[in-house]
């Protein structure tokens, strides 16, 4: 597989990034995962803000166009025929060449990393069955709006979760269900509400959760941002997570306790179909 790392497209296991670099010794860093269907990119310009967003929240700089970005993204699916799946992107603060928590000069040069890997997104077992999550305590620091590479405690309360018997965790803040180890969580109110919570500093401004709400007043669903307990989403009508290589999954148990009849709920199957559909046709 080819990969690009400071501005070369090089074989992985030629690909070299200094251990000085803050990426390394700080977790100083962020990225995007934008998927791949059909060999074009999904919602490229949305992960594009958001990048930039994140840059900016940290006082890191971004010297590239979206429009070079879009190229890296172009030629790496081009030089490794990927299909399906998805292109990551990591950016960080570089090498300063001692550690030091002092920001380097800004000379230094951030260090751009992408790759692509191939997945199965259209048809996964967990987009058909569902998955279930269980909860886990929220003990990730206060700034998760900024996507940055610090995925240690996610990637804890995940094993946490499966080592409880279920595929994923809903991290909990105050009684209040925040997000997913790495998506949105929904949840429909038995009035036909979708309900997810409102962006603020406690969560990820997910573009696939922007996405399904643009979808979902196409379809005439009331959509309301609101944060949720996990009482509420135990007995809601159905529960589902969003992100861009899950699309849309459906969340057919929380804590051991079937979600509806315990199956994939219909109106998440369906905006997981419609978000199949608009993602194709607007892929670039
Ligand atoms: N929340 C968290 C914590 C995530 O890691 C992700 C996936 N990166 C999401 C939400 C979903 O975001 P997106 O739809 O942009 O993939």
């Amino acid at each position: 597989r080819t990969v690009y790392v400071d501005g070369s497209y090089v074989a992985e296991q030629d690909a070299k990034v200094s251990v000085f670099d803050r990426g390394f010794l700080f977790a100083d860093g962020v990225y995007e995962v934008c998927s791949v269907l059909e060999s074009k990119v999904v919602d490229f310009d949305g992960h594009m803000r958001r990048l930039r967003r994140s840059t900016a929240e940290l006082d890191m700089g971004l010297p590239w166009t979206d429009e070079a970005l879009l190229e890296i993204h172009r030629e790496l699916i081009r030089r490794n025929d990927l299909t399906e799946g998805l292109v990551y992107l990591q950016l960080t603060r570089g090498n300063p060449g001692d550690r030091d928590f002092d920001f380097p000069a800004a000379d230094t040069g951030p260090t751009l990393v992408l790759f692509t890997q191939t997945k199965s997104l259209l048809e996964s077992r967990t987009g058909r069955d569902g998955i279930r999550v269980a909860t886990q305590p929220d003990w990730r620091w206060m700034r998760r709006d900024i996507k940055t590479v610090q995925l240690l405690y996610p990637s804890m309360a995940k094993m946490a979760a499966k080592a409880a018997g279920a595929d994923d965790a809903w991290m909990v803040e105050d009684g209040l269900v925040t997000e997913g180890a790495s998506n949105n969580a929904w949840m429909l109110s038995h009035d036909g509400v979708l309900v997810t919570r409102e962006l603020s500093s406690a969560i990820l401004p997910g573009i696939t959760r922007a996405a399904v709400m643009a979808i979902a007043e196409v379809l005439s669903l009331r959509v309301e941002e609101r944060a949720f307990s996990v009482e509420e989403a135990k007995q809601a009508k159905e529960c589902f997570v969003t992100s861009a290589t899950s699309f849309v999954t459906p969340v057919i148990a929380l804590d051991g306790v079937p979600i509806g009849d315990g199956m994939p709920g219909e109106v998440a199957m369906k905006l997981r179909a419609a978000y199949i559909e608009e993602s194709r046709r607007r892929a670039i």
